[in-house]
């Protein structure tokens, strides 16, 4: 069998930032913890495991004293920052330099649309450590919208500042700016709408590269973390495009009825999967 793997797939840049950062002080330190997942990819996190990194959840952090703490790209709120003062706890922030962007937009566009009684409104998915950050930019004030229903939250008398959490579609978000506009006219509101684009150009630039990738393979076997926002999204995309596509976490999930002998087998992955796993997956089809 024919296999490639597509250049374009692998880490973003903020999470190459985050895992350098992690295995920069692991070669002076035995271990590190890090607040949550470094990387939605768990083959990558079990790398990472054994060379001294330690997942932490919100819980153990406040336990922790007087050590160092990895904050990965997703960001956190600032009760996170708050909870590491008190506790002199030193934070290695490694919080994606366009997260932190938006955070802050979000925390100016709160202030901005408060004066007039309005409100914020992320489209995201509840729940997602970005949103969490995000949404403590406004003190857990913000609506947060993962589809159409979810609309219903929101007062369209009152003025919208919207956003988008980095990884989400851009088909997605446009549906719903229109959706939004749509209520706001049935509702006979003539409130302000401030729309704020704020998808990651890391994800959403590689939608139609993978597209065009799909096309050209008779096979798509997509590597991805099954927690991944952004690897079920580009998921979604290969498999409308190649219905052949599966989806794998691990190189046991292989199932070999999928191929035929002659195929042209393309591997591709999320912006959360890593380069090396990718390359295993192929060695094993190329093997078999
Ligand atoms: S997807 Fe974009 S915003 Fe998210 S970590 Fe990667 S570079 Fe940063």
């Amino acid at each position: 069998m024919n296999v490639t793997i597509d250049l374009n797939s692998g880490f973003c840049f903020g999470v190459v930032n985050a895992i350098q950062a992690a295995e920069n002080i692991l070669k002076t330190r035995d271990s590190l913890y890090c607040l949550g997942d470094i990387v939605h990819n768990n083959m990558e996190v079990d790398r990472l495991n054994k060379l001294g990194l330690v997942i932490i959840d919100h819980d153990q952090f406040s336990e922790l004293r007087n050590v160092p703490v990895l904050i990965r790209a997703h960001g956190e709120p600032p009760e996170t920052y708050k909870i590491a003062l008190k506790n002199n706890i030193e934070l290695i922030d490694a919080s994606c330099p366009v997260v932190l962007r938006l955070q802050n937009n979000v925390r100016q566009g709160y202030d901005y649309i408060r004066k007039s009684n309005g409100q914020v409104v992320i489209y995201g998915k509840p729940g997602h450590a970005e949103v969490v950050g995000l949404a403590g930019q406004t003190g857990n004030d913000a609506l947060i919208v993962s589809q159409e229903e979810d609309l219903e939250k929101i007062d369209f008398s009152r003025p919208i500042n919207f956003y988008s959490q980095t990884t989400k579609g851009m088909e997605g978000f446009e549906h719903m700016v229109s959706e939004i506009k749509n209520r706001q006219y049935k509702a006979g509101s003539d409130a302000e709408f401030v729309v704020n684009d704020t998808i990651c150009r890391q994800v959403s630039h590689r939608a139609p590269q993978l597209r065009e990738f799909s096309k050209n393979q008779d096979i798509i076997i997509f590597v991805g973390g099954k927690k991944s926002s952004n690897g079920k999204y580009l998921y979604d995309i290969c498999k409308e495009i190649n219905p052949r596509t599966y989806f794998v976490s691990a190189p046991d999930e292989l199932d070999f009825s999928w191929f035929k002998g002659d195929d042209h087998v393309g591997i591709c992955g999320a912006t959360s999967t890593p380069r090396w796993l990718m390359d295993q997956i192929a060695e094993i089809i190329r093997e078999n």
